[in-house]
């Protein structure tokens, strides 16, 4: 290991590459960058070759304004990877880069202190708290003043930190169907850690996971029930890495499992679907389709990252708009942009504020649930949040 701790990852994907450039070409960023994933891993080598200390590495890659347009304006997407004729891994490389980053303090803390989601405070739970919204009730492993702790649950139900924080109703009325059909569940209303790994706390994000797989353990399941792919994948691989057997499922599975019908018509107009880039194989879109009835060989469906990914919005803001307003722009006027993850229906309702077209965003368990997310009434929460009472606490917690 060389002054950057991730250097071996370096070398490994320096080694991989061949330098054929046909990354560069799939990404604006790193056209922007002008550089090659492979050339990414030598920028890196080549900052703490020569370099005696870590601020001398440091200084080195912010001399080097490509490089950290190409590491901090990654979304994670993966659509370079699918160019690449060796799939090289360019989230290995990427979340390498962020960790070592975060250890130089190239990424300043502002853009992170809010989404550090493995502490008490972050924005998901201080807007619950503030906001009256929690679930001690359906967590019901865990002793708290409703209940004592419970084992031997059928199933554990994972919302992930946005719908559960946004979509209170949505959430408990999803979590009713378990018992409708007869499945014992619990709830683990914890987060996957995804905005710890962008911000560069890769270890953390894992330590997250690792816990969240100890609550499942004890909760006895044998089934975790995911709304997002990205959190299905995160819970995936920890349960994997505790060499625990527990099937991970996504809600759509787990609902088609059990012969769920949709509690509301398909919105009129064409419905166009938002493919996850979490849902590297499709399966999660096609199961969607399927339990909504819609055709996937004949539905729109739109690819690539809707913005969120990465915290490129902390970087550059704009890019983050851009990026949502070009996958938007695949749903014409009238139609209904259905999105598998909450975080990307939470992206798209912003910018749909900011620049208003005629088109519905919905996430898919809207269409499947009575219950519908009310995004102007969030972001009119999420903003009093700062303006209120509340504004001196937060800013405090979250400098
Ligand atoms: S993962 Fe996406 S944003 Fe990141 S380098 Fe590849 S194409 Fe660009
Ligand atoms: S497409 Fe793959 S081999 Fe070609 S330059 Fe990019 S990472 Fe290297």
């Amino acid at each position: 290991m060389g002054l950057l701790e991730r250097s071996d990852a370096y070398w490994k994907f320096a080694g991989q590459c061949t330098q054929c450039g046909k990354c560069t070409k799939a990404c604006d960023s790193l056209i922007a960058a002008d550089m090659t994933l492979g050339e990414i891993a030598k920028a890196l080598l080549a900052a703490q070759r020569g370099a005696t200390t870590r601020d001398e590495v440091r200084r080195n890659i912010e001399d080097n304004p490509q490089l950290v347009q190409a590491v901090r304006g990654c979304f994670f997407c993966t659509t370079c990877k699918n160019t690449c004729f060796a799939h090289n891994d360019v989230c290995d490389l990427i979340y390498n880069a962020r960790v070592d980053f975060q250890d130089l303090g190239l990424i300043p803390r502002e853009t992170w202190s809010s989404v550090l989601v493995d502490e008490e405070w972050d924005i998901f739970t201080a807007y619950r708290a503030i906001h009256g919204i929690g679930y001690a009730d359906l967590t019901l492993h865990v002793e708290n003043d409703y209940h004592d702790a419970e084992t031997g649950f059928d199933a554990v139900f994972f919302p992930g930190c946005s719908l559960a924080a946004y979509g209170p109703e949505l959430t408990r009325e999803i979590f009713g169907v378990f018992e409708e059909f007869g499945v014992r569940a619990t709830m683990l209303d914890s987060c996957c850690g995804s905005s710890l790994r962008s911000a560069g706390f890769f270890e953390r994000a894992e330590a997250l996971c690792d816990r969240n797989v100890q609550e499942i353990i004890q909760s006895g399941a044998k089934q975790l029930v995911c709304v997002c792919p990205g959190c299905a994948n995160d819970m995936g691989r920890a349960l994997e890495r505790a060499g625990i057997t527990i099937e991970v499922v996504s809600l759509v599975e787990f609902l088609a499992s059990h012969g769920f019908e949709s509690r509301r018509p398909l919105p009129e107009g064409p419905v166009c679907i938002s493919k996850s880039c979490q849902d590297r194989d499709g399966t999660y879109l096609e199961q969607t389709c399927d339990l909504l009835g819609i055709d996937a060989q004949s539905a729109s469906i739109f690819h690539g990252c809707c913005g969120a990914g990465g915290a490129v919005n902390a970087f550059q803001p704009e890019r983050q708009a851009q990026q949502a307003d070009s996958k938007l722009s695949f749903a014409p006027d009238g139609s209904t942009v259905v999105t598998m993850c909450p975080t990307c229906t939470y992206t798209y309702a912003y910018r749909l504020m900011n620049n208003p077209r005629a088109i519905a965003n919905k996430h898919y368990a809207e269409l499947l649930f009575e219950s519908q997310l009310d995004w102007d009434l969030v972001f009119y929460q999420l903003g009093s949040m700062w303006s209120g009472e509340y504004g001196p606490w937060l800013a405090e917690v979250f400098a």
